[in-house]
């Protein structure tokens, strides 16, 4: 049996920099097993390839949520990255990294070492930012944060001088020492290309002889010596694999294949487990459970001025924007989509931003959902705003549904399970009618598509969010980090409570949801996780 100090399970977001980090180590041997494969296509690494990966079975566990009563049924797709770079490697490249209350709030649950003070050097270190190095951003650092401010289209300059008129103040750096109000937002591209964790920190690493990468690895098991995890099981080319971690396991495999990945080994809540068929080596209720996720809602309007639709759409305008990137890496090909953005307060006595909203000149009313290609907008001129609740109260579970580690998990979010975030997402939906009938971006508005004018009372404007409203992709907390087994799962060092040589480094560790994106609060993890298991060594 091969053996390894380290043995980490996911080459995501954080599965990538903890296996970079902990390789730095000359003397230190890392394994890295990622069930999928390379991410080296033009899909991934093109930013405005986000909408061909989005469907695309190949690079992504394609999730699908219990059907949900808070959706009038529905159930919800959750795309998870399955390739090196993970979710990292298709999501939407938003930098956020959510507001300081969520890592004070972190800290205040019983977390010591969590607080915004603690964790904003691991945000430095990680990142290079394109303004230099200032109190609250890191240069040099493998990570880098592109400034498109100057590059969007020139329709988010409308959305915010329209949110200005609502008294919600203008700011250049959602990360920066004003956070709240509107503006544009930084993106991880590093020269027009996708700056995920597996470009950014895996793959310099991998020059290093002592990390070892092994692709199309399906881990099945955690395998114990006593209360010590002492190896691995997984599934490659149909064969089983074992592999000693001298060191630690560290399970780096998101908000749902960690728990699951728990389950499976015994881990759990015993009525779950034993449901599944699974013998309980170790009851601890919380794995799977304090799921939470952002829940948004696109309002669509028509405009008199081109949008990007009128730039994509076309054959000559694909063709343009093609040669443009070719040029200089730049043009729409080289950005999100979720240009404008913004954090607010739904009434003007909060302490602190409640909602997060998008500005996207782009619009996709007529392409089927189940396409989502991001070049085959609305043959006419349109726009989207969206929002979401930064801090959603309802919590959801997700459980093993068999032994079999193929099978996807049963996942519940209970969206809208709270009278809070019913509140929410009226006032929220209420705030978007109210940006598009200022000036200057009602100006250009000619109609709205959808919802549509005949959707007026709270009563519709509740109906139509439960109808249309869908996952932002940002599932945490089934992990939880806290002080008590009895509902948490992980400690403040992120080992595994009632283990040693356990731990969950990634995003199913945060206790809360943090209020914005969770992509750079995952990175921040792994790089504070990574420096606990070093100094633990
Ligand atoms: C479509 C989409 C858009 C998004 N947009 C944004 C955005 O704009 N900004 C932002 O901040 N966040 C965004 N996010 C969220 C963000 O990408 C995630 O929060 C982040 O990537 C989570 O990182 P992670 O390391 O926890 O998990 P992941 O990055 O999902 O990594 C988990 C890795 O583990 C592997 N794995 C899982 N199970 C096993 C197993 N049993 N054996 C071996 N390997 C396994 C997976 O294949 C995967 O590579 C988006 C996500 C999606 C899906």
């Amino acid at each position: 049996m091969d053996s390894f100090d380290y043995v980490v399970v996911g080459a995501g977001t954080a599965g990538c920099v903890v296996a970079s980090r902990l390789s730095e180590d000359a003397g230190t041997s890392v394994l890295l097993l990622e069930a999928g494969g390379s991410d080296r296509t033009l899909w991934i690494q093109l930013p405005i390839g986000y909408g061909r990966t989005f469907f695309d079975k190949k690079i992504n566990w394609m999730y699908d949520t219990e059907a949900d009563p808070g959706l009038n049924g529905r159930s919800s797709y959750w795309p998870r990255g399955r390739v090196i770079g993970g979710s990292g490697s298709i999501n939407a490249m938003v930098y956020v990294r959510g507001q300081k209350e969520d890592f004070d709030g972190w800290r205040d649950l019983g977390n010591p070492g969590w607080g915004f003070a603690d964790v904003l050097p691991y945000f430095r270190k990680s990142e290079d930012h394109d303004g230099g190095e200032t109190r609250f951003h890191g240069a040099g650092g493998p990570m880098h944060v592109t400034d498109i401010s100057a590059r969007v289209h020139p329709l988010c300059g409308l959305f915010v001088n329209a949110a200005g008129q609502l008294g919600f103040p203008a700011t250049t750096d959602f990360n920066g020492p004003e956070g709240d109000g509107v503006g544009i937002y930084q993106i991880n591209t590093a020269r027009g290309l996708r700056a995920s964790t597996a470009n950014a920190f895996l793959r310099p690493a991998l020059r290093r002889r002592n990390l070892k990468l092994e692709t199309g690895a399906l881990a099945t098991r955690i395998l114990f010596d006593g209360a010590r995890a002492s190896g691995l099981a997984y599934l490659r080319g149909g064969q089983e694999v074992t592999v000693t971690a001298r060191r630690e396991v560290i399970l780096c495999g998101g908000a749902i294949n960690s728990p699951q990945l728990l389950q499976l080994s015994g881990i759990g809540d015993p009525a779950d487990l034993a449901a599944a068929g699974v013998a309980t080596r170790q009851a601890l209720a919380g794995v799977g459970k304090n799921l939470q996720d952002h829940l948004a809602v696109s309002y669509f309007y028509r405009s008199s001025r081109p949008t990007l639709n009128d730039q994509l759409r076309p054959l000559a305008g694909k063709i343009r924007a093609g040669l443009r990137y070719l040029i200089d890496r730049g043009g729409p090909l080289s950005m999100s989509v979720n240009q404008g953005g913004g954090f607010v307060r739904s009434r003007p006595d909060l302490a602190r931003p409640d909602l997060q909203l998008y500005f996207s000149p782009v619009s996709y009313t007529e392409t089927p959902v189940s396409e989502r290609k991001l070049l085959n907008p609305d043959p006419f001129s349109a726009f989207l705003l969206s929002f979401n609740a930064c801090r959603p109260t309802s919590r959801g579970r997700l459980r093993i549904l068999s032994a079999d580690p193929h099978r996807h998990p049963s996942i519940t979010p209970n969206y809208l399970s709270t009278d809070q975030d019913l509140a929410d997402a009226l006032a929220g939906s209420k705030l978007l009618r109210r940006l598009a009938a200022t000036s200057p971006l009602a100006d250009i508005i000619t109609g709205e598509i959808k919802p549509g004018p005949e959707i007026r009372t709270d009563a519709e404007l509740l109906a139509d969010f439960r109808d249309r409203a869908d996952t932002v992709y940002h599932p945490v907390g089934t992990c939880a980090m806290g002080p008590d087994p009895r509902n948490a799962v992980v400690d403040a060092r992120l080992l595994v409570h009632g283990f040693s040589g356990l731990r969950v480094i990634d995003a199913s560790v945060f206790p809360t949801l943090t209020s914005g994106n969770t992509n750079a609060p995952t990175v921040m993890v792994a790089e504070k996780g990574a420096e606990m298991v070093r100094q633990d060594r």
